[in-house]
């Protein structure tokens, strides 16, 4: 190759520390590594040589060659919840309160998650936050986090049932439940190879069929919360307090509750709770994370200390055990404030149809709009049937998807027709993206 001249544009090639150090470049270099965006500039700086793009093009041509352009390196994408369903599966259940988001990023480097730093040796697994989860259930003696709620019945089956020489586990055949997308907690149990002894009928269940059934081969009666479905009419089920007399001093009583309330929510007055669950004698009640405690994807095992025990020291428990991130957010979940979820779900009807109203009225001159009302949900399998009264802004129906595929991504509610954005779960300051995101739909819808 010859020597580029005085005048040869190569010459104004930019250098790679000279592009290296711009804030794009250092960005990029955070997110992808160093190697990749060196490796993107020496590639733009090549074909700048071969005439193929003028030299003024090659920090954006480096940028642009580089995963997702300047977009983040994960293929997650962020979506404003405008279903007006408070624990939507698909997009992730519960929503982070900020202060679990920020312990999530703290504890993304090396923290202590099991190392004393006084000592310098190594700790508890997560004990900061099976302190507060004590703190937050006093009723509790012990406190284990698993992957999940699945996570947390298998080990509790596997260590009460399977592992011991009492394979049985009574439960009622009226909460023999399929938690969604095929899975079903029967199956589930008894792929741990416990066997499960049915009692009952699907709509009728006393204490007494408990009490016929429990005898030598029974690991634990299950008691599960029917969180996705109701049955209505002639129905009867044993309560926790009932069962806990058939179980007094013979099997453990483990107690599904589902959804992770802690304590009662005078709003739901049909979800179990934690508390009462363990006051009413439960030995050990398992729940999920993110479902209306409003925190990560755990599964959380609350009880007696040595059923607790138990389950600790089985093997299994370190196969499902729960990472550093989601043991952050789950304390940070316990000890901050309300989370986003209880916000949505106790939302004012009144100040949501004012946000709703002011909505309309800064689209109206540019889109066909309406406020109507509709009713939020829990989701998440949570109190089926049960409405929040709210209020939504209706939409054509063609916005649906040009919402959806927006950025952010607004995911609303197609309901006769029409796309309905429900405000409960969007935060007033993500108020303004939601406008520019309708007007871009209105463009393309
Ligand atoms: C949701 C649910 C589960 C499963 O919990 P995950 O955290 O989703 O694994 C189990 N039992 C009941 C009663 C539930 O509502």
């Amino acid at each position: 190759m010859s020597q580029p001249n005085g005048d040869d544009p190569r010459r104004r090639i930019p250098r790679t520390d000279g592009l290296l150090v711009l804030p794009e470049f250092a960005a990029a270099s955070e997110r992808l590594g160093m190697k990749a965006v060196k490796a993107a500039v020496v590639g733009a700086q090549a074909r700048a040589r071969s005439g193929e793009l003028a030299p003024e093009d090659v920090a954006h041509a480096a940028l642009a060659s580089l995963p997702d352009g300047d977009g983040p390196a994960c293929t997650l994408r962020p979506l404003l919840n405008a279903t007006g369903v408070v624990l939507h599966t698909n997009i992730g259940r519960a929503p982070l309160a900020a202060p679990a988001r920020e312990a999530t990023l703290a504890a993304s480097g090396y923290v202590d998650v099991e190392f004393d730093i006084d000592t310098g040796r190594r700790a508890r697994r997560g004990r900061g936050t099976l302190a507060a989860l004590r703190a937050a259930v006093p009723a509790a003696e012990g406190a284990l986090v698993v992957n999940n709620g699945a996570a947390a019945l298998v080990l509790a089956t596997t260590a009460l049932a399977v592992a011991t020489e009492r394979p049985e586990i009574v439960v009622s055949r009226g909460e023999m439940v399929e938690i969604g997308d095929g899975f079903r907690l029967p199956d589930l149990i008894e792929s741990t190879g416990a066997r499960l002894r049915e009692v009952g009928t699907t709509n009728r269940t006393t204490a007494d069929d408990y009490a016929a059934a429990v005898g030598d081969r029974t690991g634990a009666v299950l008691k599960v919360h029917p969180s996705n479905f109701r049955v209505e009419g002639f129905t009867s089920a044993a309560s926790v307090t009932q069962l806990a007399t058939v179980c007094a001093g013979r099997v453990p009583l483990v107690v599904d509750i589902g959804s992770g309330l802690l304590a009662p929510d005078p709003l739901l007055p049909d979800e179990p709770d934690a508390t009462t669950t363990l006051r009413d004698g439960a030995s050990l009640v398992t729940s999920s994370g993110d479902k209306l405690l409003g925190g990560p994807q755990a599964g959380i095992l609350l009880g007696a200390t040595d059923v607790v025990e138990r389950l600790r020291r089985h093997p299994l428990a370190r196969a499902l055990r729960v990472d550093k991130l989601a043991l952050a957010a789950l304390e940070a979940t316990l000890r901050g404030g309300p989370t986003p979820t209880h916000r949505y779900l106790h939302a004012d009807e009144a100040a949501l149809r004012a946000r709703t109203e002011a909505l309309a009225a800064a689209l109206a001159p540019h889109v066909g709009c309406e406020v109507v009302p509709a009713a939020g949900k829990v989701g998440g399998g949570g109190a089926p049937g049960f409405e929040l009264p709210g209020w939504a802004l209706a939409l054509p129906e063609s916005f649906a998807a040009a919402l959806r595929a927006g950025d952010p991504g607004v995911v609303g509610r197609v309901e006769h027709d029409r796309t309905l954005l429900d405000l409960r779960c969007v935060e007033p300051d993500d108020e303004a993206a939601l406008v520019d995101a309708v007007l871009a739909a209105a463009r393309l819808a």
